[in-house]
């Protein structure tokens, strides 16, 4: 069985996606975290990350590589161990932007693909439901109010000691979704045949059971 998870930045994917991860016996790919893999590339090769042409020509310079280290996904870009670094909020804005770019999504895709392949797999992203894994046995499109997710990440980033500004932060959340949403390729949108999740009233163990219970669904259907 593989599980497909989708929803905008800050929905809980992959602290929920993890935790059913553990449940369900499956292994736990994160998506983002190769997209920021190669915006972490880009920023160190000192282009213009908003360079579509450039970010095209450079991308292809990442080799990113997904192993699994105690049951850990630990991303590694051109042999480096970089999965400490993916985080920063600069990172994440930087993929954002250059995950539109055709040559970045087509880079990744045979990565994710080969992965999904292998089966018993919990993918999260953008387009996973839709692009990736549109044969995954079950979808979910995870999300909640852009103001749910931005105080989750405020919350987020005070336990690291930061001292974030909501109104920026809402406003990065909601230019991220834009972005993701409108373009060309691979945008983000609920598939089909996708279950919604609205998160905002939900608590983390809500979300794992609800998602779990369809996935037994399913099982048991097969049988
Ligand atoms: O999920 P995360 O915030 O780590 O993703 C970072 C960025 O990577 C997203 O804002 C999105 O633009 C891009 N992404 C994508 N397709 C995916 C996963 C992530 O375009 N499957």
């Amino acid at each position: 069985m593989n599980v497909a998870i989708d929803g905008p930045a800050g929905a809980g994917k992959s602290t929920i996606a993890k935790k059913c991860a553990k449940e369900l016996g499956l292994i736990y790919v994160d998506t983002g975290a190769m997209y920021r893999a190669v915006a972490l590339y880009l920023l160190g090769s000192g282009i213009d990350v908003n360079d579509a042409e450039k970010v095209s020509e450079t991308c292809t310079g990442a080799d990113v590589d997904i192993r699994y280290e105690d049951g850990v996904q630990n991303v590694y870009l051109n042999g480096e161990n970089v999965t400490g670094r993916l985080r920063e909020e600069a990172v994440g804005n930087t993929a954002s932007v250059t995950s539109v770019v055709p040559k970045v999504r087509e880079h990744l895709f045979s990565l994710q693909r080969g992965l999904a392949d292998r089966g018993g797999v919990i993918m999260d992203g953008r387009d996973i439901g839709t692009v990736v894994m549109p044969d995954a046995e079950v979808k979910i499109y995870l999300t909640a109010s852009s103001e749910v997710r931005a105080k989750r990440r405020v919350l987020e980033l005070e336990a690291k000691g930061e001292h974030p500004d909501f109104e920026e932060v809402k406003k990065d959340i909601e230019d991220r979704d834009y972005r993701d949403m409108h373009r060309e390729i691979s945008p983000l949108k609920q598939a089909d045949d996708a279950v919604l999740v609205d998160t905002s009233d939900m608590t983390i163990e809500q979300v794992v059971e609800k998602i779990c219970s369809l996935c037994d669904k399913f099982l048991k259907q097969k049988k």
